[in-house]
């Protein structure tokens, strides 16, 4: 720690001063952490209260950085979580083994409370099993389903919906958004391992009355 200080040789600059810190930053990176973590130890009540008392500054500025930094965020994540799987796996299963029930619920209630949700991780665990490729979000299946009227494909009822591959996963359908129509739940346990032309024209030859979009 030494080596640094200002000296008349030092450059006035404040963009140069920024340059210089930075470097001296990067080649003392283990002092720097070390003195941090014995600060915040010893003001530990200090830094607290300072918290409680900027509590909804912070929570903004918090938010207001996720936005921002969103992407390098979610990639560090995937960089921890892919270097720790094992570990994260073994934790995981611990932690489930001493609350299965407590999980379970919780699940539960999450599902029961967000339905879209469900369908849409009920969807892409199957799509998982399948392996096609392809994927779509939420977000993209809800307006595909509001363009299509928010009816069923097939018979045009509007029911409660389900996510229908027009080509079957069985048959190699992806998971793309363009293969995802709105289906109810009759429609799309009937049309089963069909292709969405298969089961319409099977349903007119059967004169069965088909969606008017389909007509
Ligand atoms: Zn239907």
């Amino acid at each position: 720690m030494d080596d640094f200080k200002l000296t008349p040789e030092q450059p006035k600059k404040r963009r140069d001063q920024r340059a210089y810190l930075k470097a001296w930053r990067a080649k003392n990176p283990r002092d720097r952490r070390a003195y941090k973590a014995a600060y915040d130890a010893a003001n530990k009540d200090k830094i607290a209260a300072y918290r409680e008392a900027n509590k909804d500054r912070l929570r903004a500025k918090k938010a207001a950085y996720y936005v921002t930094h969103r992407e390098r965020l979610l990639a560090r994540v995937k960089a921890h979580s892919d270097s720790n799987k094992a570990r994260i796996l073994e934790y995981q299963a611990d932690y489930y083994a001493a609350n299965s029930d407590k999980v379970k619920a919780t699940v539960a209630a999450y599902r029961r409370a967000n339905p879209d949700k469900k369908r849409y991780l009920d969807n892409r665990r199957r799509v998982r099993k399948a392996n096609n490729g392809g994927s779509h979000t939420i977000e993209q299946r809800l307006a595909k389903f509001a363009l299509l009227g928010n009816i069923c494909f097939y018979c045009g009822e509007a029911k409660k919906l389900t996510v229908d591959h027009k080509i079957p996963l069985a048959r190699g359908g992806t998971d793309d958004i363009r293969n995802i129509v709105p289906a109810c739940r009759s429609c799309n346990s009937s049309k089963n391992a069909r292709t969405a032309k298969e089961y319409l024209a099977n349903q007119r030859r059967n004169r069965v009355r088909v969606s008017p979009l389909m007509t």
